[in-house]
């Protein structure tokens, strides 16, 4: 990496973001130190030109493939990520591979399979209150020759909420943008997962707001499988239910996509190759063009010299932006993605294919003699190769994560030391189930937990106009742990049909 003096105006941005602190300010002036890889970190938060990347990689320098960076590693230094070292010219993974044995005491204990499954599930099983009362049912029974006990009840949770997935690199609207019911706020679009948009629709704020009612129905009828009808703020409408593809805009986008451009280059790069000279695939994400990235050289794709709009994250693969248009980008017109092409290296005849993730739209383009590109028909090439990008992706579907906190008064209708039972969940000597489905308990203090509505049978959610949405949710553990935590073994039934052997003795 090489400093231009003149340009540099010691702001510093270079120094704080360099992962291996290889730029410091001498006289408010970057300076660039031995153990720089070439990362190019300092290149995107540098805002002034005063940096470039060296055009030559430094003498006993090992370049590393093991991803888009290609660190340039001195000896005895490691590589931006911090997991190769250069030693003796060799690159070496400085942490050993770890066997599961060296990892099982930090992953910790699952419940016991006597326990992982409750005799009974909280479906139908009412809810008792004030909750210091014994919860609806207590039963105890035996599974895999120990004595268990399943306490249940259906709890009002105002801690709720519902995060839903929607399978589609189809706009729905700003990260952090309301979602709403008819004119209500039930929630908001947040983070997307990799080739899904999400929402996040109740939480305890709204719940208890103005628009909590609306919240808890949508929640509700969610976790239920029922269709719903929203609305992203300065975004899309959307009707949505569990299961089924979405409705976006009136239009069902009918596949997720592969993987973002960058990685359906990866994985298809060499009928990309055999379809055109070049190719690019839009994606909100990564944008890539086949010359310029590991898999399209890896394949021997010449250099094209296509200069593409978007800015460059590493060689070949290029930010996106998020818009109406192919690749979820606001690319509608695909030939404007290019934004020029380095004359060193025109070619006329080039042959360029430009598709997306979903492999759903392709073109194909030639360069003529005066730099102009014409759409030209698709090839059989390029056929094979869009179909076997969107013969790859997965239907396009909604699906939900319920959330809730147990934490609170319910657990007194469980246990007369709520403490304890909080203990046990995270000890795994309680096993906390929802209609019989496991879930993913959070780590920390309290009892919040995920379960995937698809594995609840539908219909065991309601609302209550507290308001607060009510979720089936029961404990089970062995007899022992639930008399050692103050359980209400007085309260307790012996379960008397299913598969176990036997009920519990008096
Ligand atoms: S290229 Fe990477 S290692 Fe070198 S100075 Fe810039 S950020 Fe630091
Ligand atoms: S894997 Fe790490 S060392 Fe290798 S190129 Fe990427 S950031 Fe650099």
């Amino acid at each position: 990496m090489k400093v231009d003096v003149e340009k540099c105006i010691g702001c510093g941005f270079c120094v704080r973001d360099c992962p291996l602190e290889a730029v410091r300010l001498v006289k408010k002036k970057a300076v660039i130190r031995d153990h720089c890889t070439q990362c190019g970190a300092c290149l995107k938060v540098c805002e002034h030109g005063a940096l470039s990347r060296d055009s030559v990689p430094a003498p006993g320098a090992v370049t590393c493939d093991a991803c888009p960076i290609f660190c340039q590693v001195k000896e005895g230094d490691m590589g931006a990520c911090h997991r190769f070292e250069n030693k003796a010219g060799k690159l070496v993974r400085m942490t050993p591979l770890r066997s599961f044995r060296d990892v099982a005491e930090t992953v910790g204990e699952d419940p016991s399979p006597a326990i992982s499954k409750p005799l009974i599930t909280a479906i139908g099983s009412g809810t008792t209150y004030p909750d210091c009362k014994p919860a609806p049912a207590i039963v105890g029974g035996r599974q895999q020759d120990v004595d268990v006990v399943t306490v249940v009840t259906e709890a009002p949770l105002s801690y709720s909420s519902i995060l839903v997935k929607i399978d589609t690199d189809v706009q729905v609207g700003e990260e952090g943008a309301d979602v709403l019911s008819g004119k209500r706020k039930v929630g908001m679009v947040t983070t997307e997962q990799y080739g899904s948009k999400m929402l996040s629709l109740g939480g305890v704020n709204l719940l208890t707001g103005k628009t909590g009612f609306a919240a808890a129905r949508i929640i509700t009828d969610l976790a239920n499988g029922k269709e719903v009808r929203l609305k992203v703020k300065d975004g899309s409408k959307l009707i949505l239910q569990v299961g089924q593809p979405p409705i976006i805009n009136g239009d069902t986008p009918l596949s997720m996509r592969v993987g973002c451009g960058s990685a359906t280059l990866g994985l298809f790069a060499p009928l990309l190759k055999a379809a055109a000279d070049e190719v690019i695939i839009l994606d909100s994400h990564i944008t890539s063009l086949m010359s310029e990235h590991a898999a399209g050289r890896f394949v021997g794709a010449r250099p094209s010299g296509l200069i593409l709009r978007f800015p460059m994250s590493t060689p070949g693969r290029y930010f996106g932006d998020h818009g109406k248009g192919w690749g979820g980008t606001s690319i509608e017109e695909p030939l404007n993605v290019i934004e020029g092409i380095d004359e060193d290296r025109f070619r006329p005849g080039l042959r360029v294919l430009i598709t997306e993730t979903t492999g759903r739209n392709g073109k194909l383009f030639e360069l003529n003699e005066n730099g102009d590109f014409r759409e030209i028909p698709l090839t059989e090439a390029c056929k094979e190769a869009l179909s076997a990008i969107s013969s790859s992706c997965e239907s396009s579907r909604v699906s939900a994560v319920y959330m809730g906190g147990a934490g609170g008064s319910a657990r007194a209708g469980v246990t007369r030391y709520p403490i304890k039972l909080t203990r046990a969940v995270h000890e795994a000597k309680a096993s906390l189930t929802v209609g019989g489905a496991p879930v993913y308990v959070l780590p920390g203090g309290g009892i919040n937990f995920m379960v995937d509505v698809e594995r609840v049978k539908q219909g065991s959610f309601y609302w209550t106009p507290t308001p607060a949405t009510i979720c089936p949710i029961e404990y089970t553990m062995t007899c022992a742990d639930y008399g050692e935590m103050g359980g209400h073994v007085e309260a307790m039934k012996p379960f008397k049909t299913g598969d176990f052997s036997r009920p519990l003795p008096d």
